[in-house]
């Protein structure tokens, strides 16, 4: 019988049990920060998986950022081997969660099943491809117990506060190593139909401005570094954003707004610090002698992060050979290089076609804006092959009342169970 008919049918069959499956996923509230019940998420998945056949190791990522005995980070891997030599397939998926916020009509960890979706946080980002992944692995198993290679499926800690504790640690210890695992799938919220090959490069820095500090009552006798930082906000914007959205990319990044570098200001602080909220007092009149400002630098793969972070340097200089008394530092905080898996790759073939085969319909490439945790599984992997591929809309990601629909998650699991048959040769 036809793989795709096979496979359409276990999967199927198993649709309840999708639903069940991302309903206790989403119960099991995994908050990050802080880090809320990570042990929990693993311990389940493990009792899941091993029912499946896997091996499962739980791994706590001690002495990683954010790891405490209060708030541990724990992950989760588990591998199937199919009986012959061959690849190793691997699922990634973060199971941390980010906060609830305001604006939700749905219990936002009740798992609410309604007009074919369920809500939750989480749902979508990404506790909805998680359930797909697994789905797919186990009709795959069912209807093809011997294979060549093996399945990993992941669960890890923290990708929504930068990986350290999560899939950055599983790298270290030599888990995405390419001798060890060849594909990468991270069921990220794409859309069933598109291929997301990787992701933009990021730069974020703290420019400081500085200043001297007087009474504001005699502005004259001291120097404000706000109003220094006011001449760097204005060369950031009259000169610095025009040059940078001339710079285009051949990445098919969506949104097509960000087929180019973009600069955010992510924060500005200047003077006297803000009070706590219960501090019922007036502020001190003094002349501001230091201001900062972080920002957030996003670049192409056609550029070089040295001349990016040069440009801004430039700039600096430029400001200060014209501007008394400028001074400034700048300290970088974060960077992560772009990266984009070759579209003529075996799993983007593979998913490429297994999309072609469920939705009828040719998939879609696109490169993400920001980032996740495919920078660690390159850069200290140095697994090349790895893609984003899952159900759910990513705009629905953090916001209130998010979901998944229970379609998108099956079609996304036929397209996994068939991209595995593509890749394990079965017997
Ligand atoms: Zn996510």
């Amino acid at each position: 019988m036809d793989s795709k008919i096979q496979l359409e049918t276990a999967i199927a069959a198993r649709r309840d049990d999708l639903i069940a499956l991302t309903q206790d996923l989403i119960r099991i509230p995994t908050l990050n920060p802080p880090g809320q019940n990570y042990r929990q998420i693993c311990d389940y998945l493990k009792q899941r998986l091993e029912a499946a056949g896997f091996t499962v190791d739980l791994i706590r990522a001690t002495g990683a950022l954010a790891d405490s005995d209060t708030y541990p980070r724990w992950n989760m891997v588990a591998r199937y081997e199919g009986g012959a030599a061959g690849d190793t397939v691997h699922f990634n998926s973060h199971h941390d969660v980010v906060e609830v916020g305001h604006g939700w009509t749905k219990p936002p960890f009740g798992g609410v099943l309604e007009d074919g979706r369920i809500y939750g946080r989480g749902a979508c980002d990404m506790k909805g491809g998680l359930a797909a992944s697994i789905i797919a692995a186990e009709a795959f198993i069912a209807t093809y117990p011997r294979f060549a290679g093996a399945i990993e499926i992941s669960a890890t800690a923290d990708e929504e506060s930068g990986g350290f504790g999560g899939v950055a640690y599983l790298a270290e210890q030599g888990r995405f190593d390419p001798a060890r695992v060849q594909h990468v799938i991270i069921p990220e919220p794409l859309q069933k139909d598109r291929i997301c090959l990787g992701h933009r490069g990021v730069w974020w820095a703290q420019v400081e401005t500085k200043g001297r500090i007087a009474h504001g009552s005699m502005p004259f006798l001291g120097d404000s570094a706000i109003s220094h930082m006011g001449a760097v906000l204005a060369e950031i914007e009259t000169h610095l954003l025009p040059l940078l959205a001339g710079k285009t990319t051949a990445m098919p990044v969506v949104p097509p707004q960000a087929r180019q570098s973009t600069l955010n200001i992510n924060s500005i602080h200047g003077g006297e610090a803000e009070q706590a909220e219960d501090y019922t007092g007036l502020p001190a009149p003094c002349v501001a002698d230091r201001c900062r400002i972080v920002i957030d630098r996003r670049f192409l793969i056609e550029e070089d992060i040295a001349a990016v972070k040069a440009e801004l340097t430039d700039m600096l200089e430029q400001i200060k050979a014209s501007r008394p008394r400028f001074d400034y530092e700048i300290s970088d905080l974060f960077e992560v290089q772009p990266s984009m898996t070759d579209e003529s790759s075996p799993l983007v073939q593979s998913v490429g076609q297994a999309i072609e085969r469920v939705l009828a319909q040719k998939a879609e490439y696109v490169v993400s804006p920001g980032t996740y945790d495919q920078k660690h599984i390159d850069r200290i992997g140095r697994l090349k092959n790895c893609i984003a591929y899952g159900p759910g809309i990513l705009e629905l990601a953090h916001q209130p009342d998010e979901w998944i629909g229970v379609d998108d998650m099956a079609d996304s699991a036929l397209v996994m169970a068939l991209t595995l048959a593509e890749l394990l040769p079965t017997a």
